[in-house]
């Protein structure tokens, strides 16, 4: 296959999923596969971009929150608090509930940005032999997110890479599109995938690689496992999913050795 047109390869999007629990595997792939499998895979991520992305629904519920709401949902956590044994006469706590509410909304504040907004600017590819080779990879880029199953913060960092073709996105970009995608309820495998489809969807490029290694507090704060534990999960799209030295060089270019945790 020569094309390197994300057009022509978009399709197999994969997560490998290193330390997590696997929504989709495609293991034990053979050659035949890969375009029914990407095809599958594609509409699949199509369909949960549509569902979670651009969610003008919830944006307009969030924005639909009156101040007389916030005030329930505080009475609300003022009663659970004061149920699980904090003291909310004390005059530290005692606008805890206020700000725990607070605190919960603005960590969900990726919902109110629009991912397409997203400036992309045009670029000149000469078709060259480097300009399916030449990697853009940004990062570290915190971010901070919530998970779906308990509502408790997941955190780490985020390593993006792409090769761009005939488009461009600013680097401050690449980090506000991983705050719009991970400041959300959700899970760390699919918002890997979403930084990596969304990137490719605005950019157009040869190929997009999203790293994400986060540690979950709400393993960690129940003792469920160690607390060093981290996950790890990677999306690659087009020529990263052809090419395993454009994958090694970007691991390499995000400073990501492997075989060494920090
Ligand atoms: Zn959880
Ligand atoms: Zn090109």
């Amino acid at each position: 296959m020569t094309a390197h047109r994300i057009d022509d390869l978009r399709l197999a999007a994969h997560t490998r999923e290193l330390h997590a629990t696997a929504h989709d595997h495609h293991e034990g792939r053979s050659p035949g596969d890969g375009e029914r499998d990407g095809e599958r895979a594609r509409q699949r991520t199509s369909r949960a971009l549509s569902n979670r992305l651009n969610d003008e629904v919830v944006r307009a519920r969030r924005v639909a929150i009156a101040p007389e709401d916030f005030a329930r949902f505080e009475g609300y956590a003022a009663e659970m608090l004061t149920a699980y044994g904090m003291d909310l006469s004390a005059t530290s706590t005692l606008e805890t509930p206020r700000r725990f509410v607070r605190a919960l909304f603005d960590a969900t504040e990726g919902y109110e940005g629009d991912p397409n907004l997203v400036a992309v600017f045009p670029t000149e590819c000469y078709g060259g032999s480097s300009c399916d080779l030449s990697q853009v990879v940004e990062g570290p880029i915190p971010f901070t997110a919530l998970c779906e199953h308990h509502a408790l913060p997941f955190l780490g960092r985020a390593f993006v890479g792409y090769i761009a073709h005939e488009k461009i996105i600013g680097i401050s970009k690449l980090t506000r599109l991983v705050r719009i995608v991970t400041r959300r309820f959700g899970v760390q495998e699919r918002m890997t995938h979403q930084i990596a489809e969304k990137l490719a969807e605005l950019t157009e490029p040869h190929g997009v690689a999203v790293y994400m290694e986060a540690s979950h507090l709400c393993t960690q704060m129940r003792g469920v496992r160690e607390i060093q534990a981290k996950t790890r999960t990677t999306a690659f799209i087009g020529a990263y999913e052809v090419n395993s030295s454009l994958r090694s060089e970007f691991y390499d270019l995000a400073g990501l050795q492997r075989g060494v945790r920090e």
